[in-house]
């Protein structure tokens, strides 16, 4: 595969952008080699500045459920683009949207839109501990909330990637309100919250967590910490960045059937713009500015260009319900496909899967949390990473992320998926 612009502006690159990236996961160095530099994208397919092609699974780490450039976004956008790209004043398209997320997700009664999910979880951890006016909070090792100093401790996604999980720069004032606990490990929470009782204003999860590779919650522990929280007065947060209108039309509040107080979300909601939102009970959304004294504002918040593409986004999911159905299937049939390679080639790798995410741990433990997805091969990932990318598949460059999958898959791409699996495999094990 020729790659030699994607060479040339990656060492261009090095000279003015710290790595040569925006984002770290980006400059592949979990997986080696170098970074592709994408030139456009359509339906189910990216295409690099050298013209290959490639069938994608990451869809920009989840907004892009319907595939790129879908006609109804693309509309939408360039309509509002005519009528100017911002305003920093209240438009008629913020109030559309914020009814729209009220009616689609269950705890929310009401919803501020910010610019990112780092946003979004930065403000509601604050909400939460001016609500209840406690310090500490409880995270979930493995889990990523973006990067916001308190979550930047034992964070999934880039922070293990890199091998920084505690960066340098959080302070440990700051740390020292964050409290950590194995995720699916009910029982450590209690414990957290027996002995720092009456101190801790928030637990915060990603319900699903897709940064340390996807892992499902065990039955009950969500419900568990449901109950937790109404005893101690703690608040629940469900962080639905990469969840939210992705597992179901309400997120995975709605296909577990537990309500958090406060919802972060992020990704989706823009239409593939840069959006997130923090939403939930009437009673503590209004504690913050200009109702309440929690201050929280954004020049570029509620942009129109943003909203006219999540708008566009969302009222394609609410008109078609299909869309999950859809979703399912792909999911199901290449999570089928792979773990029939699996079986016929002998291996015993994990997989997790839930709707249109999923992972294949290179270990044969069962992933429940953070230390069981690290006893993963990564050596062995990135060479898998590297044989699907050259069959033309481009996989999230990292063992400890999910995949994401859109509705743009169709058969042709999905049986090109699951071949490519199968030869990826062979050839890095040498069967
Ligand atoms: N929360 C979760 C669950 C995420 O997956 C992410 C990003 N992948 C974030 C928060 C941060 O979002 P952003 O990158 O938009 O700041």
């Amino acid at each position: 595969m020729n790659i030699s612009k994607s060479k040339t502006l990656f060492s261009q690159a090095q000279h003015s952008i710290p790595g040569g990236v925006n984002s770290p996961v980006r400059a592949f160095k979990a997986v080696g080699g170098d970074p592709l530099f994408i030139k456009r994208a359509d339906g189910a397919y990216l295409y690099d500045e050298d013209d290959n092609a490639f069938i994608e699974l990451i869809n920009s780490w989840g907004p892009m459920i319907l595939g790129h450039n879908h006609p109804e976004i693309k509309e939408a956008i360039i309509k509002a683009m005519e009528n100017g790209t911002s305003f920093g004043a209240p438009t008629a398209r913020e109030v559309h949207i914020a009814e729209r997320i009220v009616q689609m997700v269950p705890s929310i009664e009401k919803v501020r839109m910010v610019n990112s999910g780092t946003e979004a979880t930065m403000s509601a951890v604050r909400l939460a501990r001016g609500y209840t006016g406690r310090d500490k909070f409880v995270k979930f090792e493995g889990n990523y909330h973006g990067h916001g100093d308190a979550f930047l401790i034992a964070a999934g996604s880039g922070a293990i990637t890199m091998g920084a999980p505690n960066s340098p720069g959080v302070t440990t004032g700051t740390a020292k309100d964050t409290l950590l606990a194995p995720y699916n490990d009910l029982e450590a929470v209690k414990q957290l919250a027996e002995a720092n009782k009456g101190e801790i204003a928030a637990i915060i999860l990603e319900p699903v967590p897709g940064n340390m590779g996807l892992v499902l919650p065990k039955e009950g522990f969500l419900e568990g910490l449901r109950s937790l929280c109404d005893k101690e007065g703690i608040l629940l947060i469900f962080d639905e960045v990469m969840t939210g209108f992705r597992l179901a039309a309400g997120g995975a509040q709605e296909r577990f059937g537990v309500i958090p107080d406060l919802t972060t979300m992020g990704k989706i909601i823009g239409g593939g713009m840069p959006v997130g939102a923090y939403g939930g009970k009437k009673e503590i959304m209004d504690y913050v500015s200009p109702v309440g004294p929690v201050y929280q504002a954004g020049t570029l918040s509620g942009n129109p260009i943003a909203m006219a593409a999540g708008m566009a986004m969302l009222d394609h999911l609410n008109d078609h319900p299909e869309v999950y159905e859809q979703l399912e299937t792909i999911g199901t049939r290449l999570v089928t496909g792979v773990k029939k390679s699996l079986e016929k080639l002998g291996l015993s790798y994990t997989m997790t899967h839930l709707g249109s995410m999923y992972s294949l741990f290179f270990t044969d433990q069962e992933v429940i949390d953070f230390e069981t997805a690290k006893s993963s091969n990564t050596e062995l990932f990135g060479k898998y990473f590297q044989a699907m990318l050259k069959r033309g598949v481009y996989l999230p460059p990292s063992q400890f992320e999910s995949l994401f999958l859109s509705t743009a898959l169709k058969d042709k791409e999905i049986n090109h998926i699951l071949q490519a699996n199968e030869e990826s495999l062979k050839e890095i094990l040498s069967l």
